[in-house]
């Protein structure tokens, strides 16, 4: 692919960065530097034009928005707490996924109110819990929300599952599905249209590499 403008895109290391990779290659995009060896947050790659910036997976919105980025890859959680202003959402890469889920200790009372729920998405738990017309108090932590109703902080948490090895390890166990997390690629809106041939052409790419994917995923378990 031919990038005429410069672009830049911001990505968190882990397992964003990792899944995000292959998904760049297939738009013919190669990263010259390892950001889990490297200590630079500023990757070259191989067009001189784009370059990756490497953030906190939280700071992701911030930087499109801002236009400190052109792009993005962010979770859907970290959208959903974010809010979307100055932002486009094109495109679900179906990469880093999970699901929200409430959790607790097994049996805990699911239904009651004024039940106290400890978590880092506190837009999404206060959300799912208002529309089952239920009135709780949401706590915010940052970190180790298995804790929390082990010591009496909250009853509840509200926190992403993969395997649920570390809600067991715990003690602890999935109570009640919120919803399905991917990464999403996020576009600045003023980038959009300035840079609208770049921008439009790597997204075209991106989707190409997603939806083969999806059918080789489909042919496997088909
Ligand atoms: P940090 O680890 O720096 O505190 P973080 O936990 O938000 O930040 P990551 O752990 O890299 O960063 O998660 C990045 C994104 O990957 C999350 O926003 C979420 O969308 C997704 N994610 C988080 N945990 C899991 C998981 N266990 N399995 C799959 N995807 C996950
Ligand atoms: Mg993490």
């Amino acid at each position: 692919m031919n990038f005429d403008t410069p672009i830049t895109i911001a990505l968190s290391k882990g397992r964003i960065f990792q899944q995000t990779l292959p998904l760049l290659a297939h738009a013919g995009i190669e990263a010259l530097d390892d950001p889990e060896s490297s200590r630079k947050l500023i990757l070259e790659t191989n067009h001189p034009a784009v370059k990756l910036l490497i953030v906190r997976a939280t700071d992701v919105p911030t930087y499109v928005q801002w236009g400190a980025a052109d792009v993005g890859v962010a979770g859907k959680d970290v959208l959903i707490e974010h809010g979307s202003e100055g932002l486009y959402e094109p495109l679900d890469l179906r990469i880093a996924r999970c699901r929200l889920m409430v959790a607790g200790v097994p049996g805990a009372d699911l239904a009651g109110n004024q039940l106290r729920i400890a978590t880092k998405y506190v837009t999404a738990a206060r959300r799912h819990f208002a529309a089952k017309g239920q009135q709780v108090e949401v706590i915010k932590l940052y970190g180790s929300m298995e804790l929390a109703p082990l010591v009496g902080l909250s009853d509840l948490i509200v926190d992403l599952v993969e395997s649920g090895n570390t809600l067991k390890a715990n003690g602890l166990v999935p109570l009640e599905h919120i919803m399905e997390i991917s990464s999403r690629l996020v576009v600045n809106k003023a980038s959009w249209k300035m840079k609208h041939a770049s921008v439009t052409g790597l997204l075209d790419r991106l989707r190409e590499a997603v939806e083969s994917r999806a059918e080789q995923e489909q042919r496997k378990s088909g």
